[in-house]
């Protein structure tokens, strides 16, 4: 009789027992098809002893599993990494190996998918249908199903465009081998700081040994550059790389480096990969062919069959931190994985994170440092516009020396950013005649005007709807007026100030795929785009030698909130956006309006004395027992029912053990406390670093039970409170 633990897709479940029919072999980390009612499942095989049942079954009342996968069993060290993340973050262990198998349509066994694209023939009958379905699916190709979503329409629609011949099949094999990068292809004369720092990446990734190790250096000083030698010494021991990046928008300029470096493009992993993509890239990382991935931070739980490096650009990008389902760190598990796999982890930033920082400080983690700018680029000097002291216009958000520096800009030719982290027209709208404010039906946000859209727009969960003419609650017609700045009332002033200038709004409103990101870049390349006013998107990973100016509209915008990470997070942000400006031969200006010039982080951007600015607000987190010196773990309770979300929060602060390592706040209202239609309690836990937190929850919880329509969710390392 041979029995195997399954750990099933299902998020609701433990780990079942099956048996093993005569003639299957599977072991540890075999991927498998379990039957689960009447329904079949994908499974994976683990360990009986490291993952306990709480339903043991006899030998007889044992259900046959269905089938092996033909695909390499999930490897120790990722099912490692899986225990780790589930227990760390305390969710579910099928929630996160569910990250691992990817989709089950990725493992589904036949090597040729069919997919469609255009013919270019106009079908002889042309519905208004048809028409959009054409011209919004253009040159994509996909299955029938991906096309019908892209073009808006149904299945239906596409299925008699192939029909009438405008488009044809294509046969895509999954099993086509990725072109394999060359380390010798593009290789650069590095300074004799990267060649430093190099030759410590290609020991570390040689030494086939865990090491973390930041690497930090100033915004184009070429640490690019300095990994990419050590991603070659791991091609050239045949190893596997994986290279994280906190946004889509950020791979192209990457495809474009990588491909001069290494002749070709890397293996990109993110969620706008098609199905037949998605299964050939999996495919290949299990197989070992697919040898450098660049991806999101689900890319982090794939297969990979012999991971010899580990790279985190932009380090310390708060993006890297999941939101929604397995509340991860992407970050953190980056070195957990690195940890399991044995091999070197390198963070990359220009502004790391304190907890990075920290980890250097106790010698946990290597420092490798870049002082300069590559090349004769100099770091740009910031000189802040005290808002107070020198007004802009009335109604107008750009301050008089920031319109001179704009003007002086476009005479020599040379191209400007403004960046203001706030998408759509103005933040909030109301009436004019009776203050009416316009708010999201499903949260408690504000609705955010949209010129280009023309659009009211929630910014928590997307509901969108027309602008009114007229005051839903006065009834006054034409009286809506905007309130502050969005990046699109900058642009309108732009345009009016300089009427000549090609003016480009840059948000994830604009760019939203690889593709719309390429345009952008070349558009930028071609000097095509004069000054371009955009949000956090365009602080990261863009390399423009000719742009000199950077204005941020509001550098206050940040501190908002007053969240536990608000000032280094201003700090991280301006630097970076501050570091767009004279990457080239040209130097960059730098100017920062401000009503509260003398605040400590304004005064660190201005002097550029990053070291004491940090060391100081690593004493007041030392203080207040915040991270990395202590730690919090949220506890969210929600349901559209606000008495049981109430009820249920109050339980369980009711319930909370009495620890002296460890204090409760709340349950209040959460920061957001309507999300979705969902009502929303957060309890607060704040406990020493010494202290099993996730232990004492899981305790604490797991003696609680509420009713199913309340959800209870943990957030271990909280970002957002
Ligand atoms: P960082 O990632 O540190 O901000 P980058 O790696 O983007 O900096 O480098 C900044 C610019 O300098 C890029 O255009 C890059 O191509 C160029 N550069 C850096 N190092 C070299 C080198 N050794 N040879 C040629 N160009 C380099
Ligand atoms: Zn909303």
């Amino acid at each position: 009789m041979s029995r195997a633990r399954v750990l099933v897709m299902n998020s609701a479940l433990g780990p079942l027992d099956y048996r093993v029919p005569h003639g299957m072999v599977v072991e540890p980390g075999s991927v498998v098809v379990a039957p689960l009612g009447p329904r079949q499942l994908l499974g994976i095989v683990w360990e009986p002893e490291r993952m306990p049942s709480d339903a043991e079954v006899g030998d007889n009342r044992l259900r046959n599993l269905m089938g092996v996968l033909p695909v390499p069993p999930l490897a120790d060290p990722l099912r490692r990494l899986i225990e780790w993340t589930a227990d760390y973050y305390l969710a579910p262990p099928a929630a996160v190996a569910r990250m691992a198998l990817a989709s089950t349509s990725a493992l589904e066994g036949a090597k040729l998918v069919t997919e469609y694209r255009a013919t270019g023939e106009v079908p002889p009958r042309l519905t208004p249908q048809r028409e959009q379905a054409l011209e919004r699916i253009g040159i994509h190709q996909g299955l029938i199903r991906e096309l019908a979503t892209i073009g808006g329409v149904s299945d239906a629609v596409v299925r008699g465009l192939v029909k009438a011949g405008a488009f044809e099949a294509v046969e895509v094999d999954i099993d086509a081998p990725f072109p394999l990068p060359d380390p010798a292809h593009g290789v650069p004369a590095l300074s004799a700081d990267q060649r430093a720092a190099a030759a410590a990446l290609v020991r570390d990734v040689e030494a086939e040994a865990f090491q973390p190790t930041l690497l930090d250096g100033v915004t184009g000083s070429g640490k690019t550059e300095v990994y990419f030698e050590a991603i070659a010494a791991a091609i050239r021991a045949g190893k596997q790389s994986l290279v994280l990046l906190p946004e889509i928008a950020l791979t192209e300029p990457f495809l474009k480096r990588f491909a001069a470096r290494f002749g070709c493009a890397p293996v990109a992993w993110h969620s706008g990969l098609r199905q037949s993509q998605r299964r050939r890239a999996w495919r290949q990382i299990a197989e070992g062919q697919a040898l450098v991935t660049v991806g999101a931070r689900s890319s982090l739980f794939l297969p990979y069959r012999d991971l010899g490096l580990i790279v985190v650009d932009e380090a310390h990008e708060t993006s890297f931190k999941q939101e929604e389902g397995v509340h991860y760190h992407a970050r953190d598990v980056a070195v957990m994985r690195g940890k399991f796999e044995g091999c070197p982890v390198i963070l990359a930033s220009a502004t790391p994170a304190i907890e990075t920082r920290q980890q250097v400080a106790n010698g946990r983690y290597a420092e490798l440092k870049l002082p300069g700018r590559w090349g004769a680029a100099e770091m740009p000097a910031i000189q802040p516009i005290d808002l107070i002291a020198e007004p802009p216009e009335r109604g107008r958000w750009i301050a008089p020396r920031l319109v001179t520096a704009i003007e002086e800009t476009l005479e020599r030719k040379e191209q400007v950013l403004l960046f203001l982290n706030r998408r759509g027209y103005a933040p909030l709208t109301l009436c004019r005649t009776c203050g009416h404010r316009f708010q999201c039906p499903n949260c408690t946000s504000w609705m955010v005007e949209h010129r280009l859209t023309r659009r009211l727009a929630c910014h928590h969960c997307g509901h969108v709807e027309p602008i009114p003419r007229a005051c839903p609650e006065c009834g006054a017609e034409n009286t809506l007026v905007p309130v502050g700045p969005g990046v699109e009332r900058i642009a309108d002033e732009v345009k009016l100030l300089f009427p000549e200038a090609k003016v480009a709004v840059v948000t994830s409103d604009t760019i939203w795929s690889p593709a719309k990101a390429a345009e952008f870049v070349a558009r930028m390349e071609a000097h095509d785009i004069d000054i371009i006013v955009g949000t956090q998107l365009v602080t990261k990973g863009y390399h423009f030698p000719n742009l000199t100016l950077v204005g941020v509209i509001d550098a206050d915008l940040g501190l908002e909130g007053g969240d536990l990470r608000a000032s280094e997070r201003t700090f991280q942000q301006i630097m970076q956006v501050a570091g767009r400006a004279g990457r080239g031969a040209k130097p960059g200006h730098v100017y920062l309006q401000t009503h509260s010039p003398n605040a400590a982080v304004m005064r660190a951007l201005v002097t550029g004395d990053a070291d004491a600015f940090y060391a100081a607000e690593t004493e007041s987190r030392r203080e207040a027992g915040a991270p990395p010196f202590g730690r919090f773990a949220a506890i969210v309770v929600s349901s559209e029912d606000l008495n049981a979300a109430q009820d249920t929060a109050k339980a369980i602060g009711r319930a909370a053990p009495e620890i002296e390592a460890m204090h409760v706040y709340g349950p209040a209202p959460a920061p957001l406390a309507m999300l979705r239609g969902r009502h929303r309690f957060r309890l607060l836990v704040h406990a020493r670093r010494a202290l099993d937190v996730q232990d004492v929850i899981r305790d604490w919880l797991g003696r609680l039970d509420w009713p199913s329509k309340v959800r209870v969710v943990v957030d271990v390392d909280p970002y957002s409170f």
